[in-house]
Parts: C-alpha cells; structure tokens; sequence
C-alpha cells in the first residue's frame, strides 16, 4: 500500500499460512489494511470504504506531512495450486487512483480492466463481495438477515451468483432483439 487512507509510506504486510492477527490502537488503521484488499480487488463504492467519493481512499495528509497525489495498493497471490484460473503461478494485482480520478488496475504489470480483475474471481470465493472478508457489522446483518436477503447470500457463496448474472445478461438481449423484432414487424406492418 502506499498512498492510501492512513498509509503514507509504502507498507507491505505478508500474510503466512496460518493465522495474522492485526493489532494497534484505535483509529491505527486496522480496518484500512482490509479496506485496501477491498478496493484492489475491485471494490467501487466508496461508502463501502467509509469514504463520500472515491478519491477519500487517497492519503489526505496530518499536521505534519502533506496529502499525496495517489493511493496505490497491490496484492499478490500464491497461485501455484492454479486456484484462480489463471497460467500464472503468482498473481499480482495492483490498483492506482489519482486525485484527477485517472485509475487503472494492472495484473501482472500489465494494464486490464475491472472486468478482468472481477472475471479472476469469479467463482473463486474471493473477490470484492465476496465472505472471505466479513467486516465488523457485517456478521450481525447475516444473523439479522431476512430469510431471502440469507438466500442470496448462500446462492453468493456456492457460485449461483456468476449464472444469475449471465440470466440477466440473457434477459437483456432477448428484451433487445424482441424491441428490434417489433420494430421490423412495424416496418412489415407499413410496407403491406
Ligand atoms: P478501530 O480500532 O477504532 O476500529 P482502526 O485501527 O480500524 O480503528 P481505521 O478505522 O482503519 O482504524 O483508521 C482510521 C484512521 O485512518 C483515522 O485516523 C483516519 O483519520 C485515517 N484515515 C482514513 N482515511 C484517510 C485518508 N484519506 N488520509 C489520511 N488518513 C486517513
């Protein structure tokens, strides 16, 4: 991380097998170290990062240093088990915004799209909206969850999501092709 939320300097922080706890005192920057996972592995609303718009993830500068230009975060992934569908076998993933609101994500150093990052994780348990990462309220809303608000949460986890969505995408163009099919049946309609 660097240049996002409280993180200043460049920080880099290795999650080993097993188990990392994160310690410090209020207001350190606990929940910002999982917000950056959030946001480099796609995240677009900024509420969901407690911001008013995107650019409050950049470092917006203390009493004693200035605010910067840029956050940038990466994350790289052990993918020799080939997890995430991908030849490589270490991900890398990497987020940059600028105050102009100029971003771009890059995998592997090379310049992709938020689709390319969000079709990694697709099905894969991780991703931005994914439970791999339950935030602090978050646990309380699935307990309190209406029984379909608690489906839709279980169609996420079991991989359904990735098929609904590709019905909606279906639905859509059958609307398109019926609205081009009625228009064509008009013309026909004018020319008889
Ligand atoms: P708690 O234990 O109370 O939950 P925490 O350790 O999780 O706290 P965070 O909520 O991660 O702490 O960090 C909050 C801090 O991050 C605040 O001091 C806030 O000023 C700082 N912060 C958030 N956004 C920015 C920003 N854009 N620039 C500079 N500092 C920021």
């Amino acid at each position: 991380m660097h240049g996002f939320k409280s993180f200043s300097d460049s920080t880099q922080i290795d999650f080993m097998p097993g188990i990392t706890g994160i310690v410090g005192p209020n207001g350190s920057g606990k929940s910002n170290i999982i917000e950056a996972i959030h946001w480099v592995m796609g995240e677009q609303s900024a509420k969901g990062l407690r911001g008013d718009k995107m650019a409050d993830v950049i470092f917006g500068g203390t009493k004693t240093r200035a605010p910067l230009n840029r956050a940038e975060v990466g994350i790289v992934f052990d993918n020799r088990d080939h997890y995430l569908k991908s030849d490589f076998d270490e991900i890398e993933i990497k987020r940059i915004l600028y105050r102009n609101g100029d971003s771009k994500y890059l995998l592997n150093g090379k310049q992709v799209r938020l689709r390319d990052i969000q079709e990694l994780f697709m099905d894969s348990g991780l991703g931005h909206e994914s439970f791999s990462i339950i935030s602090q309220g978050r646990v309380e809303y699935i307990f309190s969850a209406k029984p379909e608000d608690r489906r839709s949460i279980i169609e996420d986890v079991a991989g359904v999501y990735k098929y609904k969505q590709n019905k909606t995408q279906a639905g859509k163009k059958l609307t398109n092709v019926q609205d081009n099919l009625d228009r064509v049946t008009d013309i026909l309609y004018e020319l008889e």
